[in-house]
């Protein structure tokens, strides 16, 4: 499958790259970021003979390629211009602040932070996240933003173009309806990354900088649920740092997934918990999942089953049956979705027991 042409921007600098976007993005939704990711783009009317979609009149941000490169072969992106930012050497690295806190350029890549020993020792449960994406070739190259921005996936969507435009396309890229949930109107495409629920059970934060400000949100707010419009980045916007605050250095952490081959796969289910403990009580702990609903997730009542507790298999139990309940697979990814539903109560488990150091 050939790439579709564009035109590659390659800025030396993050000014540069501002630059660009300010001259070849289009602008903003009206009402920022929160109606943007919020309100519901207009929707093309299905077509049944539909031709092939015209090219993106826009601008894609290229990080390591890894998942961007494979999605455009599949003509899923037909952008005009790529904005290559991987000679922008400030936007990467690992670096640990006075007061314990920890920025990570979002050009990071996921091999550095997989063999940090900084974070392996103080944060370790993101390490251990990132040394279970993909294969190694892929983490050299792979970034920590673009881990963060990863499109969602579908087995309708993750296709070739006479594949998807043989099945009708769908709403999620030039169709109108959705064969995971027919009859709806929502995509329910999986978001499939494996360091953002570690991130999450770490309170992390991202810096967001478009040609005209710079904003700090927590990474809890920047995804919407939706399985199409998944993420609140307009396409004038860069995701720049990820900062990690220094009330969670020290917890233990785990990161626990499913997939079909254990050197390469993308999670089909996947689950990270954090822990603190004293006196062998749970002072406080954090649990999200990805890979089996539109968003990663924290889940929500973790916390309050397990602080105050002394961990053990029945605690874990009541977790995991918390963690199955929230989550929500459908057919958007290979195994039954009952099978990944049942996996993420199994690894929500073992993984409490491990953060507790009980197995
Ligand atoms: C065979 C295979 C297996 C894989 N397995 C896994 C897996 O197990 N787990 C997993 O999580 N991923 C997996 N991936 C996907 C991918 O390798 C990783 O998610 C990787 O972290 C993506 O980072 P990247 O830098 O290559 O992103 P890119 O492919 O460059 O970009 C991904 C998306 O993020 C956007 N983006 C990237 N950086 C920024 C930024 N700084 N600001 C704004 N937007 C940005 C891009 O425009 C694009 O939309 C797999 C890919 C392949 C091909
Ligand atoms: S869930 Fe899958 S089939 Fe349905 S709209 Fe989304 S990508 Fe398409």
């Amino acid at each position: 499958m050939s790439l579709p042409q564009f035109k590659l921007l390659r800025p030396r600098s993050l000014e540069e790259a501002l630059d660009f976007l300010s001259k070849y993005a289009p602008d903003p939704a009206p009402g920022g970021l929160e109606t943007a990711a919020l309100g519901r783009p207009p929707r093309t009317p299905f077509v049944q003979t539909a031709s092939i979609p015209t090219q993106d009149a826009s601008i894609r941000v290229l990080a390591g390629g890894t998942d961007l490169v494979p999605s455009m072969r599949q003509k899923l992106f037909e952008p005009q211009y790529m904005l290559d930012l991987r000679a922008i050497s400030a936007l990467r690295g690992i670096k640990p602040q006075a007061d314990g806190s920890v920025e990570i350029g979002a050009l990071t890549s996921l091999r550095s932070i997989e063999r940090s020993e900084f974070l392996r020792q103080h944060f370790p449960v993101l390490a251990d996240a990132a040394a279970t994406v993909a294969s190694p070739t892929l983490r050299n190259m792979g970034t920590i933003g673009g881990n963060i921005c990863l499109d969602t996936r579908c087995l309708w969507y993750n296709q070739s173009l006479t594949w998807r435009k043989g099945c009708g396309f769908c709403i999620k890229k030039d169709g109108d309806l959705c064969h995971v949930a027919p009859g709806g109107t929502t995509c329910w495409a999986a978001f499939s990354g494996d360091t953002p629920p570690s991130l999450l059970c770490l309170n992390a934060e991202i810096e967001i900088v478009s040609p005209s400000r710079a904003s700090r949100i927590s990474l809890q707010d920047f995804y919407t649920g939706l399985g199409d419009n998944y993420r609140k980045l307009q396409p004038n916007e860069l995701v720049t740092r990820v900062f990690l605050p220094p009330s969670m250095a020290g917890y233990r952490g785990v990161y626990r997934k499913l997939r079909v081959r254990g050197s390469i796969d993308y999670p089909l289910a996947g689950v990270a918990v954090t822990m603190k403990q004293s006196n062998g009580h749970i002072d406080d702990a954090r649990i999200a999942i990805t890979a089996v609903n539109p968003a990663p997730m924290l889940i929500r009542g973790a916390s309050e089953i397990l602080i105050g507790k002394l961990p053990n298999e029945s605690l874990a139990e009541a977790a995991g049956d918390l963690a199955a309940r929230i989550s929500k697979p459908l057919t958007t990814s290979a195994l039954t979705p009952e099978y990944r539903r049942e996996m993420i109560r199994v690894f929500t488990k073992r993984a409490v027991l491990a953060a507790a150091g009980l197995n």
